[in-house]
């Protein structure tokens, strides 16, 4: 594996890479690597094929963290980042640097303006602004032929693929499923926040999903929105520790709210425990 920390290395690394004439695939990460990445880098295997390059990239993004978030606590672990993606078989781990990324004079940001003004993005105003800015440079530096993401941030991944259609990058954009734990609760860096109490009442984000597919399931006729999410936020305020941030319901594909809910709909919630904002999602 080649572990790369400078621009001129990187590129130049993965145009020998591409001329190999073999798949270049890409994961982008923010480190501190669970099973999640790490089945993210599984299917960039699978699609980069075993003569083909996976590239992981390693990077805490300070400007996709608001101010008062946590961008100073977010775990870092690169050690163990890199001995976990070694023994994976990636090929290139790129861990940059914030100067790297972002020298001094650094005054351009990519904002994709309709699929992130909603739940992620009416919650975090500078987030996706500050995803798609950071993707958009690692598409540039690395030029893969695809990019795996994470269902468990669906919005991000609605948001880089219309980024990716509208500046034409041409780069297939891969979602792989949410990796959970044994009871629900969807792997995050951010878990290792919670109290051994709020770890506890966590399993309701999933808890949600269950009940809203289950309803789902059950009504004879498609639910209004405004009902399944008052049943659904009293679940989660029946947890004491838990502070609901938002319940949604949409298209999957265009991210569109839904008024009447079937099945097919996608349901995204976010959920606070104290400081810890946790977030999850799925297809009902
Ligand atoms: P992060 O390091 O949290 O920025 O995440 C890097 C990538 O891993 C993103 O595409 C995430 O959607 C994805 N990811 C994070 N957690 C999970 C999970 N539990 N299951 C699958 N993918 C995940």
């Amino acid at each position: 594996m080649k572990f790369i920390r400078a621009i001129p290395a990187i590129s130049r690394e993965t145009k020998a890479a591409r001329s190999s004439g073999h798949p270049v695939v890409l994961v982008p990460t923010m480190g501190n690597l669970h099973a999640g990445h790490l089945s993210l880098i599984r299917r960039a295997r699978k699609l980069a094929g075993a003569k083909g390059t996976v590239v992981v990239t390693l990077f805490v993004n300070r400007i996709q963290f608001g101010p008062t978030e946590d961008f100073a606590s977010y775990p870092r672990n690169l050690k163990r980042d890199t001995a976990l993606c070694r023994e994976a078989g990636v090929d290139i781990l790129f861990a940059p640097s914030d100067a790297v990324i972002y020298p001094g004079a650094h005054s351009t940001y990519v904002v994709e303006s309709r699929l992130a003004k909603r739940m992620e993005g009416a919650s975090r105003p500078t987030h996706f602004r500050g995803v798609t800015t950071v993707v958009a440079k690692l598409f540039n530096l690395v030029q893969p032929d695809a990019a795996v993401f994470g269902a468990k941030d669906w919005q991000q991944a609605a948001v880089i693929r219309q980024m990716t259609t509208d500046l034409n990058f041409p780069i297939r954009i891969v979602v792989a499923p949410t990796v959970r734990e044994r009871d629900g609760l969807a792997l995050s860096s951010r878990n290792a926040y919670l109290s051994p109490a709020e770890r506890e009442q966590a399993t309701v984000l999933y808890d949600v999903i269950r009940a809203a597919r289950l309803a789902v399931k059950h009504a004879p006729a498609p639910l209004p929105a405004g009902v399944l999410r008052r049943k659904l936020s009293r679940l989660v305020a029946k947890q004491r520790l838990a502070k609901l941030d938002y319940i949604e319901f949409f298209d999957p594909k265009t991210l569109e709210p839904a008024k009447r809910i079937d099945r097919g709909t996608h349901i995204a919630l976010a959920v606070f425990f104290g400081k810890t904002r946790l977030i999850d999602n799925g297809r009902l």
